[in-house]
């Protein structure tokens, strides 16, 4: 549910966003905490020194603002804005001492600056809230997810590569899909890159259309001229290196009113899907010899299948890039 600001009365979708998107008031502990509180380490404010310089927000060139808001309860004493790019390191080292397995289930984790600009960015899309459900959220930034983290997990017999820079936010999944097929123990990991607007159209028709399909706005499916006859296929990846290729997945420019920055975002969805019920294939973008992604070889690159009931979105993951200055 929408948080409503006691302060502009503005309402702020809950992406785990704790504070509000159009005035900035920090939003108070009363809900959507993890129910057993010691699962939240106390914020511990190490002295600035201990920091190492040159370090802060090394991994997050994209997201610096000094007026950016933490996503801390209100009684956080590191809530000066003019103060929050040093302020704001000991919630990463805390998070990292916390998270000590590597194991990719579906943990809650605070809101780092990046997952809030992510978040802000999905906001401003104007999804239903419904769609949405934060068991699956989850940031693979640098800093949520450090490098001494596995690179790939094995799920369904098969190999997908975490999303490193991108920042999950769950989608709700059918339960009776869940349990009836076991998606969450047997079926395999892939992305789906696509544009924002059928990012939205797959998950508000809690399916994959395929070419030829009708919306239920009654619109069809735009079918390519050069589509091959008789083939109607979902394609997705083992590795999102290759979803967010801009073939697949163009990027879209957004401002933040957080950082007043000017990022491309990308979306990709994060699936489910059933083994057996698809094809690997080699890339279709005419990559030669040029490696698109360092685990995944191009020849095992592509999946696709014909079965929309064999295919179910978790996630929407969504990555920003900074655009500089001088690239517009
Ligand atoms: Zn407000
Ligand atoms: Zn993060």
């Amino acid at each position: 549910m929408p948080r409503h600001c006691a302060e502009c009365h503005g309402s702020t979708p809950n992406f785990q966003v704790n504070f509000c998107q159009h005035c900035g008031k920090t939003f108070g502990t009363r809900i959507h905490r993890p129910t057993s509180r010691k699962s939240r380490p106390s914020v511990v404010s190490l002295p600035s020194e201990r920091i190492p310089s040159g370090t802060v927000h090394r991994h997050h060139p994209s997201v610096t603002s000094k007026s950016l808001r933490t996503g801390l309860p209100s009684s956080s004493p590191s809530h000066s804005s003019s103060s929050y790019s040093l302020k704001s390191r000991p919630i990463s080292i805390e998070r990292k001492r916390r998270e000590t397995s590597h194991d990719d289930s579906h943990k809650r984790s605070n809101s780092c600056q990046y997952k809030i600009i992510c978040g802000e960015y999905l906001s401003s899309l104007k999804w239903q809230e419904v769609f949405f459900n934060r068991k699956h959220n989850r940031c693979y930034c640098n800093e949520c997810y450090p490098m001494s983290c596995n690179d790939t997990f094995e799920t369904g017999g098969s190999t997908y590569v975490i999303p490193r820079n991108w920042c999950r936010f769950g989608l709700h999944v059918d339960q009776v899909r869940a349990q009836t097929d076991h998606i969450w123990d047997q079926w395999i990991i892939t992305y789906h890159g696509t544009s924002a607007i059928a990012a939205e159209s797959i998950v508000n028709h809690r399916q994959f259309l395929i070419p030829g399909d009708r919306c239920i706005d009654g619109t069809s499916i735009y079918i390519h001229p050069d589509h091959i006859k008789d083939k109607y296929e979902i394609y997705t990846s083992p590795t999102i290196a290759y979803s967010s290729l801009s073939c697949y997945c163009p990027a879209q420019q957004f401002r933040s009113k957080l950082t007043n920055k000017l990022y491309n975002a990308q979306i990709v969805l994060q699936c489910r899907q059933k083994p057996g019920a698809f094809k690997v294939q080699a890339e279709t973008v005419g990559a030669g010899n040029k490696r698109i992604c360092s685990v995944i070889s191009n020849d095992q690159v592509e999946i696709l299948t014909t079965i929309r009931a064999a295919i179910v979105p978790y996630g929407v993951v969504i990555k920003l890039t900074e655009i500089n200055r001088n690239d517009y």
